[in-house]
């Protein structure tokens, strides 16, 4: 017991543990509880009882590429495809304002129709019109200079998870053409240009050990991303993957505690996936450690066919129904949803 207490201790302390402490950690449930109220406790001394909202808006499900776990990989021929116009993404953009968000995050499958060009018109309109705004874009692996161009257009965030640092683990889950290097280099550009950049993993995905979320923690270590979005795997129809298990509620919330002791200062939400496999599971990530919900902006005849996995939460609401049914949840759960753009804390100014 003492034992336990000793490591979460040092884990809190140093913001680092041995690979073999980490792994006691997350194997052992003895001590989850200690483990989530020490990470609550951190995140409450750096962010206070605040939840940062992202209107996400899923700008298209057609994808050029055929990640093993996704419902919208390009193999996945029984799906609709969609693609939001510029004007339906300004007009999402607009509603979402008027509800309070203050966070856009484009996301979308790497559809080559969205061009550098138009990526750059639309963010230039975005950032003209809500000056105040964070716009985050979420449309994977690209060029250095189309970042740059993104960037210089007046997206301020990136987010691109690296689904899994450990290369043999990576070739499981993605076919030949895609590799975990460049993945990396991807990340590392977005740093250099001067993004907010947000990485992170899918949990129980196929074939993950405990060992390869041991290197992704020593992945984001090296990173050192402002956001790390982290959530359970969930089967999709129609992909390779359909028959597996999901990922467990219990390591995903470990896991999230572990992340904020390790990052104190970072964004991590608690993921719409978290919601699907439990009923409270976004409630009980933010209580966790995770400090940040994102709530579907995108209109709601395209929502259900963004389906990246099964059962999907929040597909038929409408955004302000959706946005006020959680903001209930938020405060019963003990935190309150601000209107902001909730950049990250730096640690240059506080005393951890
Ligand atoms: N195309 C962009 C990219 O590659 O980053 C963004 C869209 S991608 C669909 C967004 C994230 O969805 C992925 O990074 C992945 O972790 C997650 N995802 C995809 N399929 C999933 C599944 N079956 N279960 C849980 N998460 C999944």
């Amino acid at each position: 017991m003492i034992e336990y207490k000793k490591m979460i201790n040092k884990l809190k302390e140093s913001h680092n543990l041995l690979d073999k402490e980490l792994k006691t950690l997350l194997t052992d449930n003895s001590f989850n509880e200690e483990l989530f109220k020490q990470a609550d406790l951190v995140r409450r001394e750096i962010y206070g009882d605040v939840v940062y909202l992202r209107g996400l808006i899923e700008i298209t499900n057609y994808c050029k590429n055929g990640c093993f776990y996704c419902g919208i990989n390009c193999q996945n021929k029984n799906i609709q495809r969609y693609r939001l116009t510029k004007e339906e993404i300004l007009q999402c953009c607009k509603d979402g304002y008027a509800l309070g968000y203050r966070t856009f995050v484009l996301q979308g499958g790497e559809d080559p129709f969205f061009s550098d060009d138009l990526i750059c018109d639309i963010v230039s309109a975005i950032r003209q019109n809500y000056k105040d705004c964070a716009i985050t874009l979420s449309i994977g692996e690209k060029s250095k200079e189309s970042y740059i161009a993104y960037f210089k257009a007046g997206a301020n965030r990136f987010l691109l998870r690296h689904e899994t640092a450990t290369e043999a683990h990576y070739k499981k889950l993605h076919p030949d053409n895609l590799s975990l290097e460049n993945r990396k280099q991807c990340l590392f550009d977005l740093k250099e240009i001067g993004y907010q950049v947000g990485s992170g993993f899918m949990v129980g995905s196929p074939y993950q050990t405990i060992e390869n979320i041991i290197e992704d923690f020593r992945f984001l270590q090296d990173l050192k991303p402002d956001m790390i979005g982290i959530g359970p795997f969930i089967p999709a129809q129609n992909t390779k993957f359909e028959n597996f298990e999901h990922g467990k509620l219990n390591l995903t919330l470990k896991i999230i505690s572990i992340l904020r002791l390790l990052f104190p200062y970072a964004l991590i939400p608690s993921t719409t996936a978290l919601g699907t496999i439990d009923p409270n599971g976004r409630e009980l990530g933010l209580k966790a450690g995770a400090n940040v919900v994102m709530p579907n902006l995108t209109p709601t005849k395209y929502r259900s066919l963004y389906a990246l996995y099964d059962n999907k939460i929040c597909t038929g609401e409408e955004a302000s129904q959706s946005k006020n049914c959680l903001e209930q949840r938020i405060l019963q759960a003990g935190y309150k949803v601000v209107t902001d753009r909730g950049d990250v804390k730096s640690a240059k100014n506080s005393k951890i």
